[in-house]
């Protein structure tokens, strides 16, 4: 059953000369778009990360067209290659191994390309691991920031993390099953052992799961159990940052907004010390003369 109306069906029209960025699956081939497999059908050819993979993918859903690889490794070659098809007329979809393309992979090349080319470029939305894994997470997602994958070098890695430590916003990281507890690790350093933290594992899969703890106790878990699959993590923005910014004048009503925002009364006591520039007992006294009252 096609649910378009008129209008849509023009926009939804395959034409020549554009690229189209078509989200994939990230684990469960049911989250394919009507619109994608319209569109992976009708253009004339697809550039894919992984040509044997997409390949597979295209063939479940009984689609067969000429494909060209485009990777992090021949990007820039096979770029001017799809440009040339594209002013010639030609149409094509890129897609990624999985999720958004240009999300931690090759995609981000080839529309910067396209933009300064003047060719049209236009997204078939869908599946993308960080928003996925963002909204399970159970944390603020009214501001985040985009991390994806870290440095694999452990210098870089850890600046990073030290450059991020005041970061206010959730933060959304990619990661793969052999890196996890050192980035567990380096994460425990910069953030400490009581940050938020969820897990987000094999999302949309049989084995999905999301771990909502802290860092400390993840860095315990996995020192016991093998991490598996692909993961996002999805750490808390630093509460005692966003403490520090902005605050009621009467220290009491301070106290009560951290604690409601998820923070211990011993916490909240002390950060709100530390924001007012006063000494913890004298926020802590009157925080105790209230609640005798
Ligand atoms: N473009 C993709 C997107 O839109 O999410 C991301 C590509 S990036 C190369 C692959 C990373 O995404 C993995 O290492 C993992 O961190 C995350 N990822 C992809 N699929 C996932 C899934 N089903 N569950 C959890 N994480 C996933």
């Amino acid at each position: 059953m096609s649910l378009q109306n008129n209008s849509q069906k023009e926009k939804n029209a395959v034409l020549g000369g554009v690229l189209y960025l078509v989200a994939t699956p990230i684990g469960n081939l049911a989250d394919i778009s009507e619109r994608a497999l319209k569109v992976l059908s009708e253009v004339d050819f697809v550039a894919a990360e992984d040509t044997r993979n997409s390949g597979l993918l295209l063939s479940r859903f009984g689609i067969s067209k000429p494909m060209v690889s485009y990777f992090e490794h021949n990007k820039h070659e096979r770029g001017t290659q799809i440009i040339a098809r594209l002013k010639n007329g030609e149409s094509c979809a890129i897609i990624t191994d999985a999720g958004t393309p240009a999300i931690s992979d090759p995609g981000e090349d080839i529309v910067r390309l396209c933009a300064a080319e003047g060719i049209t470029v236009t997204s078939i939305p869908g599946c993308c691991a960080a928003i996925t894994a963002l909204t399970l997470s159970g944390m603020d997602t009214r501001r985040f920031c985009f991390e994806g994958f870290l440095s694999v070098n452990k210098g870089e890695r850890r600046e990073r993390l030290a450059e991020l430590s005041d970061e206010r916003r959730t933060m959304i990281f990619y990661e793969a099953p052999h890196k996890l507890r050192t980035t567990l690790s380096d994460l425990l350093t910069a953030f400490g052992a009581e940050r938020q933290i969820a897990l987000c594992r094999e999302l949309t899969k049989l084995n999905e799961e999301v771990c909502r703890t802290t860092i400390g106790r993840a860095v315990e878990m996995y020192s016991e159990r093998e991490p598996r699959g692909e993961y996002v993590l999805i750490v808390e923005g630093n509460v005692q940052t966003a403490a520090k910014i902005n605050y009621p004048a009467d220290p009491i009503l301070h106290v009560e907004e951290l604690v409601e925002s998820g923070m211990s009364k011993k916490d909240a006591i002390k950060a709100a010390a530390k924001a007012r520039g006063v000494a913890k007992n004298e926020i802590y006294a009157l925080v105790m003369k209230k609640d005798e009252e």
